[in-house]
């Protein structure tokens, strides 16, 4: 079925929806990004509109850069699983789940192809305009299940989509010296920013994915207790959302 869409190339429903389920007053608030860690586009189609398989997206975007639509924004698509994020547990109620065709950690983890890229960001910008979703609420699926998945990883370039105003930059200026006396001030930070903080390693591990790619190893150092800081203190004073 080819779409009215200038964004989207086509259209593959899935049957693998239900209703949101949003409190009193809620609305969509956050967008998670994903790979599909299966060899093709094809192959990850196929599992996303697979009723056994219990899984979609709202979107597919493949290496191409073709954009796949399996479910339409306004309904819960089946993306995130168990998940967190700012107090929501119900992430795939609250979300737009869009799902990048890669191989994966498992497949040969590689950078993500430009031309995939290249379609996201105005499919991205489309979304957070129209749903007025902040920021800060633009994550990954390791954000909100750091004990599972380590989706889309540390070769996603987040910093490009901030370059567009589509997900916080990392902080470029910090703080010297230690903003928290201990490793418990810095976890209960870690909750406040959005992060389930179950498991302690994993969820550092998670942070440093996403804020520190180039050091992944699970243990609070001065430099990430700054990072998180500058990211709490940027958000209170009102300059990030
Ligand atoms: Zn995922």
């Amino acid at each position: 079925m080819m779409p009215e869409d200038e964004l989207v190339q086509r259209e593959v429903p899935s049957p693998n929806w239900n209703e949101r389920a949003l409190p009193p007053g809620a609305k969509i608030s956050m967008v998670v990004l994903h790979y599909t860690e299966m060899a093709s586009a094809d192959a990850a189609l196929a599992r996303l509109t697979d009723p056994a398989s219990e899984v979609s997206a709202h979107y597919l975007i493949a290496e191409d850069g073709t954009v796949t639509r399996l479910v339409a924004e306004d309904k819960r698509a089946w993306h995130a699983g168990a998940s967190f994020w700012r107090g929501t547990r119900d992430v795939n109620s609250a979300s737009i789940g869009i799902e990048l065709d890669h191989p994966g950690h498992a497949g040969g983890y590689r950078p993500f192809a430009d031309a995939q890229l290249d379609a996201l960001v105005p499919l991205l910008a489309r979304i957070v305009k129209a749903h007025d979703i902040p920021r800060a609420n633009v994550v990954g699926h390791s954000d909100v299940a750091p004990t599972r998945k380590t989706d889309p990883g540390e070769l996603f370039p987040w910093a490009r989509l901030a370059q567009y105003r589509l997900c916080l930059p990392r902080p470029q200026t910090l703080e010297l010296g230690d903003p928290f006396p201990n490793d418990g001030a810095f976890m209960l930070a870690l909750e406040r920013f959005g992060y389930d903080i179950t498991d302690g390693h994993k969820v550092v591990e998670a942070f440093q994915r996403r804020w520190r790619p180039e050091h992944i190893d699970g243990i609070v150092d001065g430099e990430i207790r700054a990072i998180l800081f500058q990211l709490l203190l940027d958000r209170d004073q009102g300059r990030t959302r």
